[in-house]
C-alpha cells in the first residue's frame, strides 16, 4: 500500500513518514499544498494523510479539487481548535480525521480503516483457501501457522488479496508497492512474487501473461 503525506512541519513529516515505512507502507511526501495536490492527482495512492494548514493551498482546497477526479481515501490532520473544521472536512469528502497532537497507533488504525472501507472490506481478516491474512496485525497464516514474509512480500500479498479475483497489472503493483524514490528498481517485483510462491504455494499467485498477476 502506498501513502501520500502532505504536511509542512518538517519534524512531523519526517517522523510520520518513517513510522509508516516501518509499518510496511510505501510513502511519498509533500511539504506544501501545490505539490500535495500535484502528487495526489497524479498517482493512485491507497490513502492520503492531509494536513489542513499548509503553505500554497490549504488542505480543504486540495480535498475539494481532488474530489473532482479521485476517490482516494483521505485522513485529515486537524488542530485541536478547529472543531468546526472537522465537520467541514467530513462534509467536503474527507474519510476521517485525527486531532493533533495524535497518537501514531491511532493514525495507523484510522488509515487501515479507511483503506479497508474503500475496498469494501468489513474485517481485518482475508481468507483465501488455506491462507489467512490479518491486515491489522500485518501477518499471514498458512494452515493456521505463521509464515515469515518480508515487509514488501507482505504488501504484495495484501494488495493482491484485497483485489482478489481481479488481474492486477505490474504497473499497478509498482505504483502501490514502491514509493517515488524506488520505483525504478523494477526487476525486484519478480523476486518478491517468486519468494511469496515459495512460502505460500506455487499456485497462490497466478501469472496472467501479458497482463499481470492474480489471486483467484
Ligand atoms: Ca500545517
Amino acid at each position: 500500500m502506498r501513502i501520500l503525506i502532505v504536511e509542512d512541519e518538517p519534524d512531523l513529516l519526517t517522523s510520520l513518514a518513517q513510522a509508516l515505512r516501518e509499518e510496511g507502507y510505501a510513502v511519498d511526501t509533500a511539504n506544501n499544498g501545490n505539490d500535495g495536490l500535484f502528487n495526489a492527482e497524479g498517482t493512485d495512492y491507497d490513502a492520503i494523510v492531509l494536513d489542513v494548514m499548509l503553505p500554497g493551498m490549504d488542505g480543504w482546497e486540495i480535498l475539494r479539487r481532488l474530489r473532482k477526479t479521485k476517490k482516494t481515501p483521505v485522513l485529515m490532520l486537524t488542530a485541536r481548535d478547529q472543531t468546526r473544521d472537522r465537520v467541514k472536512g467530513l462534509d467536503s469528502g474527507a474519510d476521517d480525521y485525527v486531532v493533533k497532537p495524535f497518537d501514531l497507533e491511532e493514525v495507523f488504525a484510522r488509515l487501515r480503516a479507511i483503506i479497508r472501507r474503500s475496498a469494501n472490506q468489513t474485517t481485518n481478516l482475508i481468507e483465501i483457501g488455506e491462507v489467512t491474512i490479518n491486515t491489522a496485525a500485518r501477518n499471514v497464516l498458512l494452515k493456521g501457522k505463521p509464515v515469515e514474509l518480508t515487509a514488501r512480500e507482505y504488501s504484495l500479498v495484501e494488495f493482491l488479496a484485497v483485489h482478489r479475483g481481479e488481474v492486477v497489472t505490474r504497473t499497478q503493483l509498482y505504483e502501490h508497492l514502491f514509493d517515488e524514490n524506488e520505483s525504478s528498481m523494477s526487476n525486484l517485483l519478480d523476486v518478491h512474487v517468486s519468494n511469496v510462491r515459495k512460502k505460500l504455494g506455487a499456485d497462490f499467485i497466478a501469472t496472467r501473461r501479458g497482463h499481470g498477476y492474480c489471486i483467484a
